[in-house]
């Protein structure tokens, strides 16, 4: 098929274009899927955001200036609290700066009907890295594939980190997932790690289980607790069986709660049922309380990618849950932000981090 074909359904790009491996180097690439990523390229990551976060911790004047100059625009077609908000924390902390379609991109030309790649290309002409959450899978695939046309032609060339691929990944949530079992729980070596809840539609666990196996873990065991029909999908599966990484899928939490060192906490994502009826039969099959929270082992950590509805149980529990030092997702919230700092600046070509 040719670049100038007749406009394609968003999750043909997934086939159409294939992102580049990182092999060490950052600069210029697109960030759309963990599979770019090695052990080496994640420890490039982690060292450089914990450095970040201890040279931010100590006020160091030097962290604001390494992208001064430099641009990033924030594209985000789907609700957004975190991401949106920590990337671009990140890019100012670093001395950059952000640009968006003024109220979001419902007010941009989308309102008149523009089309992804052409809304995709105008941050392209703009900014140097680009932002994007879109609800379709595959659309930060289709951002590349045209971003990478247009920048032959222009003098600001664009790279673009996904923000989460409707329910397909997440990779910069993966990032910092892993980063925050490695920081508190020195893993994912040695570590039941248990992920519960939306297994289907959840992009987090999807990228997250997939990074886990392209860091080659040793003695890492996976539980994936989930009811039947939301099982996590088989090409992740396949993806374990083919980095053989231990897992167990069950529907009963009880049978490895015990067991686990970092329970990961879902949300179930109503907004991608089609039909009510199978949201409800699902909606509170697991409710994390303290009580529960107390059968697993004294050191777990508990961690949630956020944000939380009544699968966190009641108000009430969630303020007795937020005192508990195992319940860390703050802290991982909070290395979201280091972990983007690192990404903005490695992708944007920095050398001194
Ligand atoms: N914030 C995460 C995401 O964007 C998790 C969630 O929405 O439940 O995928």
């Amino acid at each position: 098929m040719s670049s100038d074909g007749p406009m394609r359904q968003t999750e043909q790009f997934l086939h159409l274009y294939h992102p580049p491996a990182i092999n060490g180097d950052f600069t210029g690439k697109h960030i759309i899927s963990v599979e770019q990523f090695s052990h080496t390229d994640l420890d490039i990551i982690f060292s450089a955001a914990k450095s970040l976060r201890e040279r931010v911790a100590q006020k160091d004047p030097e962290v604001v200036t390494l992208c001064s100059g430099r641009l990033m625009a924030s594209m985000f077609f789907e609700a957004s609290t975190r991401t949106d908000m920590s990337f671009q924390a990140a890019m100012r902390r670093l001395g950059g700066s952000v640009v968006s379609a003024s109220n979001g991109v419902q007010f941009s030309s989308v309102y008149k009907g523009e089309n992804l790649a052409d809304t995709v290309r105008a941050a392209g002409c703009y900014a140097d890295v680009l932002v994007l959450r879109h609800p379709q899978i595959g659309s930060s695939y289709e951002a590349a594939y045209y971003l990478d046309r247009l920048n032959e032609r222009i003098v600001t060339p664009t790279s673009v980190i996904s923000g989460g691929d409707g329910a397909g990944e997440h990779p910069t949530q993966a990032l910092l997932d892993l980063f925050t079992i490695k920081d508190l729980k020195d893993g994912p070596d040695n570590l039941t790690i248990t992920l519960v809840g939306d297994l289907l539609y959840g992009r987090t666990v999807h990228s997250l289980a997939k990074l886990i196996a392209r860091y080659e873990s040793q003695n890492t065991t996976l539980c994936l607790v989930s009811p039947p029909s939301l099982r996590i999908p088989d090409t992740i599966i396949d993806t374990l069986d083919k980095h053989n990484v231990t897992y167990y899928e069950t529907d009963d939490l009880y049978e490895v709660l015990h067991k686990t060192d970092v329970i990961y906490w879902t949300r179930i994502q109503q907004e991608r049922f089609a039909r009510q009826a199978d949201y409800d039969a699902v909606r509170d099959n697991f409710i994390m309380t303290p009580a529960v929270l107390n059968q697993a082992p004294r050191d777990v950590i508990l961690m949630h990618p956020l944000p939380r509805k009544h699968e966190m149980g009641t108000p009430a529990d969630h303020d007795i849950l937020d005192q508990n030092p195992r319940a860390v997702y703050f802290q991982q919230m909070e290395n979201g932000m280091f972990v983007r700092m690192a990404l903005l600046a490695k992708v944007l070509g920095v050398e001194s981090i």
